[in-house]
């Protein structure tokens, strides 16, 4: 079963333990880090419960208990180890909508018990769905050796300037900037060693500084979001995700990439694919522009890199125009992910001097748009020309290279969903794209890779060749 986290609070009635033996004493210490009182429902306690019992923090209630036992707790744990009377409780918990959790039982659990780090205010959760109990250890275990044991001092110390803080910096990004200064800089590293007072004196430093400040200047981050996988994004395009107050992205960012993303961040998708431009370059814009001047950090995310075939010099443009500050992160174009993939090199010193990124998709036409190109001049080899938007017009550029005088034979690969789950790699040659385009049978978002390097690729690497006999047959 999946399940969702969340913090009880223990304010209102405490929470219920039902049973009085060693599971149940487990139960009630473990529940006695946040609960100021335990109510047990047994007949008779084990000693550990007794002497909990004495110090007032555990209260003995008759075993078995009703209804009116139940109602309105914030959760009960049955741990009677009697396996009719769990199943009662239990029952008569998720009836009355109280939360029941019966050890080791999952069927008779509304929640699940966390594996606990524990730093005072702060406090992590593990839960792994019950599928992996021991991976949720470890994890415990890596958490605590992570983790600052003054942790707790330092929630403790954001948590008594959060007024000051808020009378006297301005909400919104000023002040989230403030705090991440705050936990990034000197202030926590002097509370973590310990050192209250100088803690002190450089947050008031911080806050009369702040408060001076002038607003926030706005500014716009261009960051390539890669190919898709997450692994291939720049620390900085992850900094740049975790520091956004919105996030312009286009339809081709992976999934995993958007997940990055500061939780806060508002999400706009823009979602530009061929033949859709849901939101017009001007629109875009002009929302940059609109919320870069309220003070806001904006990241336009696209895929790839920014500046290749993603209208980043469009938009560089009128950020200029508009006197905004911009920053340009770069990120793994399609076409070296897909090289990457298929492992080939795209330069060799026997077989490629140069490489050629060119666009497939014409400028608002169909027809690849490769006037400005000398191909006759490329055709000598040496050369790789990668085709980004190449999906519908792969058989027109064959075609127009053979025209050109390419070499009939030459090698060529398409990575489709390059670096993703369902990445596919097809190798065919010139002719056979030429003649059969639809066999290979090709979904956006693809890389076209044209020349010899192409037949470099590892056996084994390349696994849908297609027309294997013709291919076979052309090398004859
Ligand atoms: N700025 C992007 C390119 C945007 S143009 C970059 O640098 O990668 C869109 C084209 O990029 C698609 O038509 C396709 O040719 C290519 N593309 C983008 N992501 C891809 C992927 N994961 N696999 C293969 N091709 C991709």
């Amino acid at each position: 079963m999946r399940s969702f986290p969340i913090f009880v609070s223990f304010e209102g009635k405490p929470p219920l333990v039902v049973g009085g033996g060693e599971l149940a004493a487990i139960k009630a210490r473990l529940l006695l880090k946040r609960a100021p009182v335990v109510d047990i429902a047994a007949a008779d306690m084990v000693a550990e419960l007794k002497s909990l019992a004495e110090a007032g923090l555990v209260v003995l209630l008759p075993p078995r208990p009703g209804i009116d036992q139940l109602r309105g707790r914030p959760l009960v744990i049955s741990a009677t180890e009697d396996a009719e009377e769990d199943t009662r409780v239990s029952a008569m918990a998720r009836a009355l909508g109280v939360p029941v959790n019966v050890p080791d039982q999952p069927d008779l659990c509304s929640f699940a018990l966390p594996a606990i780090v524990d730093r005072g205010d702060v406090m992590v959760a593990i839960g792994t769905s019950a599928a992996a109990p021991v991976l949720a250890q470890r994890l415990r275990a890596w958490l605590e050796r992570e983790l600052h044991p003054r942790l707790d001092s330092l929630a403790k110390f954001a948590a008594e300037y959060r007024a000051p803080v808020a009378s006297k910096v301005p909400a919104g990004p000023t002040r989230r900037r403030f705090w991440e200064r705050v936990f990034d800089g000197k202030p926590a590293k002097a509370v973590l060693a310990g050192n209250d007072r100088e803690a002190h004196r450089l947050i008031g430093e911080a806050i009369e500084e702040a408060a001076l400040a002038l607003p926030q200047e706005g500014r716009v981050l261009l960051v390539g979001g890669g190919p898709g996988d997450p692994e291939l994004l720049t620390m900085k395009a992850v900094r740049a995700l975790k520091a956004a107050d919105v996030i312009f992205y286009d339809r081709l960012v992976g999934a995993g990439v958007l997940e990055l993303a500061r939780r806060e961040a508002v999400m706009i998708s823009v979602g530009k694919a061929k033949g859709e431009h849901s939101v017009p370059q001007d629109k875009i814009n002009a929302l940059m522009i609109e919320r870069a001047q309220a003070g806001e950090t904006v990241v336009r995310l696209k895929g790839g890199d920014p500046l290749i075939f993603g209208r980043g010099g469009e938009e560089l443009d009128a950020l200029r125009a508009a006197g905004i500050a911009v920053e340009i992160i770069p990120g793994i174009t399609a076409g070296l992910a897909a090289a990457a993939s298929i492992q080939i090199p795209l330069t060799h010193r026997d077989v490629s001097h140069t490489v050629t990124f060119v666009s497939g998709h014409g400028l608002g036409g169909t027809e690849p748009d490769f006037d400005h190109l000398d191909l006759a001049a490329l055709a000598g080899g040496q050369n790789t020309l990668l085709v980004y938007m190449g999906v519908t017009t792969a058989g027109d550029v064959a075609r127009k290279l053979l025209d050109a005088g390419w070499k009939a034979t030459l090698p060529v690969i398409a990575v489709e969903n390059a670096s993703r789950d369902n990445e596919r790699r097809i190798s065919t040659t010139l002719t056979e794209l030429a003649e059969h385009p639809e066999e290979l049978g090709l979904t956006s978002p693809a890389v076209l890779i044209f020349g010899e390097v192409a037949g470099l690729a590892a056996a084994g690497v390349v696994e849908d060749i297609l027309s294997l006999r013709e291919v076979r047959r052309v090398y004859a």
